[in-house]
């Protein structure tokens, strides 16, 4: 039997096969989307939205404890229930996911398949019986927790980021192995659902790729909740302890061991790379594992694009998405989109978020520019005071030739949003007066990007508001 032809063949439904899926139906195109675990990937199933949707509840509970603060009285202690915690992020997630597959099963012209493919040829990909082929072929099969760096996991029960989905219950101790964004994010979670935490972190400092004062801030918000923070530990280990698990740490102060009741192991990623027979293909990964492209997502073998996290050019779904933008734009509207036009932009969502555009202060002084920094504390923005959310502070980093802004932190309520305002500047290639000169709304925390902007020194000098 011939293998059953398609224009179009999309391995993985993350957060580009699916709209790029109905995307080249819609130009008339026969195409199989295939899916071997759930709909919609780790972003509605066990990343982004669960998490946030976690977070939110999170949130309420920490509001609610501190309800005193804001002279409301509640009539007892409030409690976490955590069955209706994870019902609430279960509903979500499932109307999410059942979303994305009835708008793929429901699209003219899409064939969603269930199952493992698997490369036979450049052309051909095979799912369970069934072989298909097409002369377009998009790879989207994104990431999974790494685990195998961690001496001692296979003996000790452990959560990922996937597994953590199905807790009903607040765990007594918590530790979190991986100082970075997801550990971070469950870290701080938990500890508001009422579980003592401990974050273990390999690196001298928290979320190691930012710069030293925002990783500080991030340690002094969490060290205010009660968190525990364990960074420069060198040779970290697994096994069973006295209370769960105990995890050699082996940092330069404090014990060398944590003992906690429960672990959940967050400390990167890795591309779903390993079984798609690509060497069938003669499609290239490089040594951890990431597809080889090209600045239009192109892997060197024609006919066939790889998307999303799996090509190591991002590790978010608005990284994942916009390479389905550049994907669609090239091949179906005959345009040169590419991935370095991009600004690296994200978002740690932590309480009170960071939201992060460009470079890096550090990364900016090395890159050998001269530039200007304004810094504010959110203790200098009103409406964070208003909040009684006072932790964090705003950072711009400016080229002092050219005006254009280099990068943004904003580690501050609101701060995942306020990036936007900074980024599409960046995007405009304005210089930074245009903010500076703009007229923004009182009382809100993007009122002050204007005032910040006023305020530039070089680095290291004090400017106006620096000081907390
Ligand atoms: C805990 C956590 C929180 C996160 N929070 C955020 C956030 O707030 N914001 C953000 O921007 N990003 C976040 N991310 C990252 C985000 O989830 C991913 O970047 C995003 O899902 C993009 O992934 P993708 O499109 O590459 O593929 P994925 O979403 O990983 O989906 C790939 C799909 O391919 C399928 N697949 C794999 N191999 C095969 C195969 N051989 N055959 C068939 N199917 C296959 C998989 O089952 C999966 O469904 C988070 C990640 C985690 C882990």
């Amino acid at each position: 039997m011939p293998p059953d032809r398609y224009d179009a063949i999309v391995i993985g439904t993350g957060q580009a096969g699916p709209s790029l899926a109905v995307r080249l139906a819609g130009s008339g195109m026969r195409v199989a989307i295939a899916e071997r675990g759930s709909v919609g990937g780790t972003c509605v199933n066990n990343g982004c939205i669960p998490t946030k949707t976690l977070i939110a509840s999170a949130a309420v509970a920490h509001t609610a404890f501190r309800a005193g603060e804001y002279g409301v009285a509640l009539p007892g202690a409030p409690r976490v229930d955590m069955k209706k915690v994870k019902a609430r992020k279960d509903a979500i997630v499932e109307q999410t996911r059942e979303g994305v597959a009835s708008w793929l099963r429901g699209t003219p012209g899409v064939t969603l398949l269930e199952g493992q493919a698997r490369f036979e040829s450049p052309r051909e990909i095979r799912v369970g019986d069934a072989r298909l082929s097409a002369e377009r072929i998009f790879i989207n099969v994104g990431g999974r927790a790494v685990t195998s760096t961690i001496a001692g996991l296979p003996d000790v029960p452990y959560w990922t980021n996937s597994s953590i989905m199905g807790v009903d219950f607040v765990p007594p101790h918590l530790v979190v192995i991986g100082g970075s964004y997801v550990g971070l994010e469950f870290g701080q979670m938990y500890r508001r659902f009422g579980s003592q935490v401990t974050v273990v972190e390999m690196s001298p400092r928290l979320i190691a790729r930012e710069d030293q004062d925002v990783s500080a801030a991030v340690r002094d918000i969490f060290e205010r909740e009660g968190i525990a923070v364990r960074t420069g530990a060198k040779c970290i280990a697994a096994e069973k302890g006295p209370a769960g698990v105990r995890i050699r740490v082996d940092c330069e102060e404090g014990s060398p061991v944590v003992d906690g009741t429960h672990l959940l192991v967050a400390v990167g990623r890795q591309p779903n790379t390993g079984d798609l027979g690509l060497e069938k293909a003669g499609v290239a990964v490089d040594k951890r594992g990431y597809i080889v492209v090209d600045d239009e997502l192109k892997t060197g073998v024609p006919g066939i694009w790889a998307l999303g996290d799996c090509n190591g050019r991002g590790a978010f779904t608005h990284t994942s998405y916009n390479d389905y933008e550049i994907v669609a734009a090239n091949v179906l509207d005959g345009e040169h989109r590419r991935v370095s036009d991009r600004i690296e932009t994200y978002a740690l969502f932590i309480d009170p978020p960071l939201g992060r555009a460009g470079m890096t202060e550090e990364k900016a002084l090395a890159s050998g520019r001269k530039i200007l920094v304004g810094k504010r504390p959110m203790t200098k923005v009103k409406r964070a005071v208003e909040k009684g959310e006072t932790l964090g502070f705003m950072k711009v980093v400016v080229d002092a030739d050219s005006k254009e802004i280099l990068g943004a932190a904003i580690l501050g309520v609101t701060g995942d949003e306020v990036i936007h305002s900074i980024l599409d500047v960046m995007y405009a290639r304005a210089s930074y007066t245009l903010i500076q000169r703009a007229m923004h709304i009182h009382p809100t925390v993007s009122e002050l990007l204007p005032t910040l902007l006023g305020e530039l020194a070089p680095p290291g000098a004090k400017s106006v508001s620096a000081t907390a």
